[in-house]
């Protein structure tokens, strides 16, 4: 049996007045007053990856002792065992108070998606940044936002964040960091854009007890005196970012009437996790004939990009061309675009405020501790009560990787029928964004590590076309964009790419048939592999890099929160370490 809602509540929240209200931060994080606002701008080219000269420095750690504490967010807490994060509300420790002379830079993160611990000035131009691990765990120390003031145009100015953990990041390969100018904002209308020199991430002398610490380091200038700057990790995307998108749609006469915005549960914080209906009105009783496809995006909170994708195909959908009029007559949209506010807003990257990655609870019943995640999937169960769903797609950022592609599930023995088959969505999008989507990149085995994520949950549930769509934090390694960063019109064209490949699917035309034809080249040559014995799958091609940043890291130590008793044990889980053949090239299709 399948447990309903109660019957969709009209947005109490949404409106005009008071939104930020309407953004419920856990007690214990102190927040400042300021809302922090960025403008929408492209920049006129694409951006050029950093190509390292061979002379980047590496900066030691400096232990406490050294230097000067200039910002400190929260206390460690060992109270349970381990260190956990906690944001404390005591004012003095936050930031020191500065005389008129001093060109101290002045940091703050306490507002919304902000993510910074602890700032140490090493000497004038440098400074060591400590990044606040997820809420109520010690780890996941990935995602950056912070804000820099009192600043000196010129100056040849050196940040190293020393408390990643994670060995391998995009900052190896050209990513550079953001930078946000408010001066800039107000006189040239400029926005995000990319900088940094000198950039090096390597293996640090921070790490004690087996513990491995990184560092990112970069050099920079900033364009103006005294101004206000950002640093980001990538483009944020904040819970009130995406109040404001939910409240045009609502009070849009003509959106409003194809696209129902209801209230999906509320999350642990009492934060609104929304669900959008999108679909033409149709005459009759029945449309059950039209089939579902089902969105969603941020379970993991540091990968913003995937926010700017949702945004890409939101405008697309929501849009008056002939293509988006096609789609909503064909398709009942079901999109979640934020499955973790909480997340979102303390700024955490990868966790819920129960302290776990959402996106292992697929299979969970603990709808008190998940309740996006336990709706979303009962939503989902709903929908297939009354028509069928022709796809699933969670939307997630990549640390590791360049370009766009996808995680499907295959069955050894495939259906005969190609729109079930789960390969040729996605090989229908690598032919309409050659330059982002690399279906090469796509893997379509199912591991054990896996289980819990929402792409094999749907799955085994019965959606053959369900996925993980990744999309590199950092930018492309295909055709005209190689070596660039994406930026945030990028990341939209994926959303409205992500349309067209379902109009393409939908309607089959010239495109559609390749893609099928090529597709059975494929499972032939696959054939032709098996019958000779080689114990390998041509079709999934790289065996490098198998698994996916974001839904791996926490494969190796999983929090198991321990009801009732807010004890926080640490449970090891080894991970499956698959070991496969890697196959000649001249195997592979081009
Ligand atoms: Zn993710």
């Amino acid at each position: 049996m399948v447990p309903h809602l109660h019957a969709p509540q009209n947005l109490p929240g949404l409106s005009s007045a008071g939104q930020l209200s309407l953004v419920h931060w856990p007690h214990q994080c102190e927040v400042i007053r300021d809302r922090i606002e960025h403008i929408d701008w492209t920049p006129p080219r694409p951006e050029p990856l950093y190509t390292p000269m061979g002379l980047e420095m590496k900066p030691s750690y400096q232990p406490a002792g050294e230097g000067t504490v200039i910002y400190l967010t929260e206390e460690a807490n060992k109270d349970s065992g381990f260190v956990y994060s906690q944001v404390r509300g005591l004012s003095p420790s936050k930031q020191i108070l500065h005389q008129n002379g001093d060109n101290t830079l002045i940091f703050e993160a306490r507002f919304e998606s902000g993510n910074l611990q602890k700032v140490v000035k090493v000497n004038e131009f440098e400074y060591q940044l400590t990044l606040r691990t997820d809420l109520y765990t010690s780890k996941y120390t990935q995602w950056y936002y912070f804000q820099v003031s009192n600043t000196q145009a010129g100056m040849p100015y050196r940040f190293t964040i020393v408390n990643f953990t994670k060995p391998d990041s995009l900052y190896k390969r050209g990513m550079r960091p953001l930078l946000y100018s408010e001066a800039d904002a107000k006189k040239h209308n400029v926005g995000w854009r990319r900088t940094g020199n000198e950039i090096k991430y390597y293996r640090n002398n921070a790490g004690q007890g087996g513990q491995q610490y990184f560092s990112l380091t970069w050099t920079f200038q900033f364009p103006h005196n005294r101004d206000t700057c950002y640093f980001a990790h990538c483009y944020p995307y904040t819970y009130s970012n995406l109040q404001e998108y939910l409240v045009a749609i609502s009070k849009d006469p003509v959106k409003s009437k194809f696209c129902k915005i209801h209230i999906l549960c509320h999350s642990l914080a009492r934060n609104i996790v929304y669900v959008l209906t999108i679909t033409n009105p149709h005459e009759g009783d029945k449309d059950t004939k039209r089939k579902a496809v089902i969105l969603t995006a941020r379970v993991h909170p540091g990968e913003t990009n995937t926010s700017w994708i949702m945004k890409g195909f939101l405008d697309y959908i929501l849009g008056n061309s002939g293509n988006a009029q096609v789609l909503r007559d064909n398709f009942v949209f079901k999109v979640v675009p934020m499955l973790n506010p909480d997340g979102v807003i303390v700024g955490n990257h990868r966790c819920s405020l129960a302290g776990q990655d959402l996106n292992r609870k697929y299979k969970s019943n603990l709808k008190e501790f998940y309740p996006s995640i336990w709706y979303t999937r009962n939503m989902i169960k709903r929908v297939m009560e009354e028509r069928d769903i022709l796809l699933y797609c969670d939307f997630h950022g990549h640390n590791r990787k360049k370009n766009v592609f996808v995680y499907g599930c295959e069955r050894k023995q495939q259906a005969k029928a190609p729109n079930l088959h789960p390969r040729v969505f996605p090989l229908l999008l690598s032919k309409i964004c050659p330059d982002k989507f690399s279906f090469p990149d796509c893997r379509f085995r199912v591991q054990k590590s896996k289980e819990g994520t929402g792409r094999v949950v749907m799955w085994k549930m019965g959606i053959s076309n369900s996925y993980t769509l990744e999309a590199s934090i950092c930018g492309s390694k295909l055709g005209q964009r190689r070596s660039t960063h994406f930026n945030t019109k990028d990341l939209e064209s994926v959303g409205h790419h992500f349309c067209d490949a379902l109009l393409d699917y939908c309607v089959p035309n010239m495109k559609y048939y390749l893609c099928l034809k090529e597709h059975e080249e494929m499972v032939k040559q696959q054939a032709k592999v098996n019958s000779e014995g080689l114990n390998s799958d041509v079709l999934d091609r790289d065996s490098s890099t198998q698994t996916s940043n974001s839904s791996d890291s926490c494969d190796l130590v999983a929090h198991q929160l321990k009801l009732g008793t807010k004890r926080y044990v640490v449970t090891l889980v080894l991970s499956a370490v698959s070991i496969r053949l890697i196959l000649p090239h001249c195997l592979l299709p081009s």
